[in-house]
C-alpha cells in the first residue's frame, strides 16, 4: 500500500509531501485511516531534532484519530471501520516489570509513533493494535485527538499521585496541556486554581473549570496561595519560581512537572529549598504520558464528563502554518489537522 504523508527531510525543515510503500500488516499491526491528527509541541521538537532521537524523513503526528482499515492476523479486539486513537507510544516489550505494572510508558524498549515508525500526518498510519485505543462514541474526533497525548500526559499524574475530590489542585500554564488539566481536575470534583503569566487567560480558565485564577508574575497573588494546594501540575514550558510553588503546597503536597523545561538547547533545571520539602513532606516529581490502562481510563473519563480539547482545525494544505502556530505557542488551545 502506498501511504501519502508529510515529512521533514532535515532538522527544522518545512514539511513536504512524502510517499512511502507499506507491505502487509504484521500479526499485531493495525492500519488506521487517519481522520484527525493533533499537533503537539513534541512534534516540533522532533522536527527540529531537539532531543537527538529524530530520523529523517520524519513523519510527525502522534495524536491520531481515525478508523481501522486493516488488521493483522492476531488482532481480535479491533474491527475494520472502528474508530480508534493512537498516541505518543506505539509499542513496548510487554514483558518487563514496568510493562507488567501498567507503566508501558517507562519501558526501555518502547516504540515511539513518530520515531521508530512514521507518524500520523498522513492518510494512513500503521501502529501496534495493543497500543491502539477505542474512542468512546460520544467524543468528537477533533476534540479527542489531543487527548491521546496531551490528555493522558495530564490525567496520568493526577491519578498516580492520588488526587481526590476533596483536594485543591493547581494547574500552572494554561495552554494545550493546562486547559485539559483544568477540565479533568474540575470533573474529578476538585477545587481548582489556574496559574498563568497572562491575565487575559482568566475567562477561559474559568470556562475550563478553574475556581480561582492567579497571575503568577504577581508576587502578592502568589503569596495568597501559600499552603493551599494538595497537588500542582506544572505544564508551563518555561522555568518557574519553584520556591513560591513549593510554598503553595500544603503538607504532603506534590508538584509534578510534565514539561522538560528545556529551551534553546539548555537543559531545564529545578531548584527548591530542601528545608521546605523536608518540613512539609512535600515532593517534586516528573511524569511522561501514561501506560495503556490509564490511557483507556482517561478516554472513558473524558467521555463521561464531556471533556475535549478546544481546537483550531487546519487542512493538510496549511500544514506548515499549523506547525508554526504550535511552534510559536499561539494555538487556542490545540491545533488539529483534518486529513
Ligand atoms: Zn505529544
Ligand atoms: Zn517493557
Amino acid at each position: 500500500m502506498r501511504i501519502h504523508a508529510f515529512a521533514a527531510r532535515a532538522p527544522k525543515a518545512a514539511l513536504q509531501p512524502f510517499d512511502y510503500e507499506q507491505d502487509n500488516p504484521g500479526p499485531y499491526d493495525v492500519d488506521v485511516k487517519v481522520s484527525h491528527c493533533g499537533i503537539c509541541h513534541s512534534d516540533v521538537h522532533l522536527i527540529d531534532n531537539d532531543w537527538n532521537i529524530s530520523h529523517y524523513p520524519l513523519v510527525p503526528g502522534h495524536e491520531i484519530v481515525g478508523t481501522v482499515a486493516a488488521t493483522g492476523t492476531a488482532v481480535e479486539q479491533l474491527k475494520i471501520g472502528e474508530r480508534v486513537g493512537v498516541g505518543w507510544q506505539s509499542g513496548s516489550c510487554l514483558r518487563c516489570e514496568w510493562c507488567l505494572n501498567g507503566y508501558e510508558n517507562l519501558c526501555q524498549s518502547k516504540v515511539l509513533t513518530c520515531v521508530q515508525r512514521h507518524g500520523g500526518f498522513a492518510d494512513f498510519v500503521r501502529t501496534d493494535s495493543r497500543f491502539t485505543f477505542s474512542i468512546p462514541e460520544s467524543l468528537d474526533s477533533a476534540g479527542a485527538a489531543p487527548l491521546l497525548c496531551a490528555g493522558v500526559a495530564v490525567y496520568a499524574p493526577m491519578r498516580r499521585c492520588g488526587v481526590r475530590p476533596h483536594h485543591h489542585v493547581g494547574v500552572v500554564g494554561i495552554g494545550g496541556l493546562g486547559h485539559l488539566a483544568l477540565q479533568f481536575a474540575h470533573a474529578m470534583g476538585c477545587e481548582v486554581t489556574a496559574f498563568s503569566m497572562n491575565p487575559e487567560k482568566e475567562g477561559d480558565a474559568a470556562a475550563f473549570g478553574a475556581d480561582h485564577f492567579v497571575v503568577s508574575r504577581d508576587p502578592a497573588q502568589m503569596r495568597r496561595t501559600v499552603r493551599t494546594l494538595d497537588f500542582i501540575l506544572a505544564t508551563a514550558t518555561a522555568p518557574l519560581p519553584w520556591t513560591a510553588y513549593i510554598k503553595a503546597l500544603r503538607p504532603n503536597g506534590k508538584l509534578t512537572i510534565v514539561s522538560r523545561l528545556s529551551s534553546n538547547g539548555e537543559e531545564g533545571v529545578v531548584t527548591a529549598p530542601a528545608s521546605l520539602l523536608v518540613a512539609g513532606q512535600k515532593s517534586i516529581a516528573g511524569s511522561v504520558t501514561g501506560g495503556r490502562a490509564v490511557t483507556q481510563e482517561m478516554l472513558a473519563f473524558a467521555a463521561r464528563h464531556d471533556i475535549a480539547a478546544k481546537t483550531e482545525l487546519f487542512s493538510c494544505a496549511d500544514i506548515n502554518s499549523a506547525v508554526e502556530r504550535v511552534r510559536n505557542n499561539a494555538a487556542h488551545y490545540r491545533v488539529v489537522l483534518e486529513t
